[in-house]
């Protein structure tokens, strides 16, 4: 089955790229521009993962977080979160946010597509059929 992956990024760039490796890999992407359509999109598409920029014009992505894993719907939808930060404090605030993995920006091809294949895996686990 075909995974649909939400992809939430406001950078034009960044969003065709992580979408291109995407079905360059098997997944389907859905992409996302304004981080204020991604909860009823998801709600409405329930991904079977979801990518998610940090920083983005009018909601955080941390606070995006938490709003799906708190939606009883989308609960368990694996997230990866994507960010210019590199610190281990901003490390942490994402993992408690909710995030089960994180790439840093600027992406390396192998980091994000290793990381997205790992949370497919966990879709598999967490979300069976
Ligand atoms: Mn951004």
């Amino acid at each position: 089955m075909t995974k649909r992956v939400l992809v939430v990024e406001d950078n034009e760039l960044n969003l065709k790229l992580f979408c291109d490796l995407l079905k360059a890999h098997g997944f389907e992407p859905d992409p996302v521009r304004d981080a204020r359509d991604a909860l009823a999109r998801a709600q409405d598409a329930r991904p079977d993962l979801i990518i998610m920029d940090i920083q983005m014009p009018h909601i955080n992505g941390l606070d995006l977080i938490a709003a799906v894993r708190s939606d009883d719907a989308l609960g368990a939808t694996p997230i990866m979160a994507v960010t210019a930060y590199a610190g281990k404090g901003d490390e942490d605030r994402i993992r408690e946010a909710g995030a089960d993995a994180f790439v840093s920006k600027p992406i390396t091809l192998a980091r994000f597509v290793q990381s997205v294949e790992d949370l497919s895996a966990l879709a598999d686990r967490r979300m069976p059929g």
